[in-house]
């Protein structure tokens, strides 16, 4: 690709207006903290989106200039319509990159990519959370230590309902005890997806370096290398075929 990457942050923008807590570490909403940081990459082109915008802030059109979507969701996922949820879907199955933070694990684009129930157990207390890169050669692992700490996190454990990953990068450890699989990919037709765990609304975490490394080196492997729309065509044979008696007779136009 000769162009940036073009990334889109969206994110619901509904507890910062709400929690004055919110709203202290994320002034802006959460989205535009992950813009910030991620615009002082010289070869990426970054945009934000939030739920109460017409349409979600999303349409075909901004979906088509877009290489790699993130996803920040909590407290409304049922307020995403449904034809908004298909539309992303369709352009994964095409190419599009998609990142999933913290409790869009429960947002519906999240669970229909992945096909299953997406549960965790969780605990909103003062557990610490460290994160062990154990996929250190992985290019979203890139330039992270062997293990780093968020000081204080919202829980979530195990067992996580999701398919097996392709690729598990990150383990998370709470003080509580529970282990959690809080980064890792998964290809849906041509599109790549990452799921990554931190990021509670009212923990300072997007403002961590560890973790803006990570959704940084995240958006570079997940943008597109192709972009190809979705057909099902009846195909002619490219080299003359044995004497076929019935082949006039066959539809050649939308033969399924
Ligand atoms: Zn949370």
């Amino acid at each position: 690709m000769n162009h940036k990457i073009r990334v889109l942050v969206w994110s619901e923008f509904r507890h910062e207006k709400e929690n004055p807590k919110v709203a202290a570490i994320y002034p802006q909403g959460i989205h535009e903290t992950i813009a910030q940081f991620l615009r002082k990459e010289k070869d990426l082109e970054v945009a934000t989106a939030w739920l109460d915008q017409p349409d979600h802030g999303l349409s075909e059109e901004i979906l088509a200039a877009t290489d790699v979507l993130i996803w920040w969701g909590h407290k409304a996922h049922g307020e995403v319509a449904d034809s908004t949820v298909q539309m992303i879907k369709n352009h994964v199955l095409e190419g599009m990159g998609f990142i999933a933070l913290h409790s869009a694990h429960y947002s519906k684009i999240f669970k229909a990519l992945m096909g299953t129930t997406c549960s965790l157990q969780w605990r909103e207390s003062t557990d610490k959370e460290r994160l062990w890169t154990i996929a250190p050669s992985h290019p979203i692992a890139a330039h992270l230590p062997q293990h780093f700490e968020i000081p204080t996190e919202e829980m979530y454990g195990e067992p996580f309902g999701i398919p097996e990953p392709e690729e598990l990068i990150f383990i998370s450890w709470f003080t509580g005890g529970e282990v959690f699989r809080s980064g890792a990919t998964w290809r849906r037709g041509h599109g790549r997806v990452f799921y990554f765990r931190p990021g509670h609304e009212t923990y300072p975490t997007y403002h961590q370096p560890e973790i803006q490394r990570v959704i940084t080196n995240a958006v570079h492997w997940a943008r597109p290398t192709v972009r190809i729309p979705d057909t099902c065509p009846n195909a002619q044979p490219l080299e003359p075929l044995p004497h076929d008696a019935e082949a006039a007779e066959r539809p050649k136009e939308g033969f399924r």
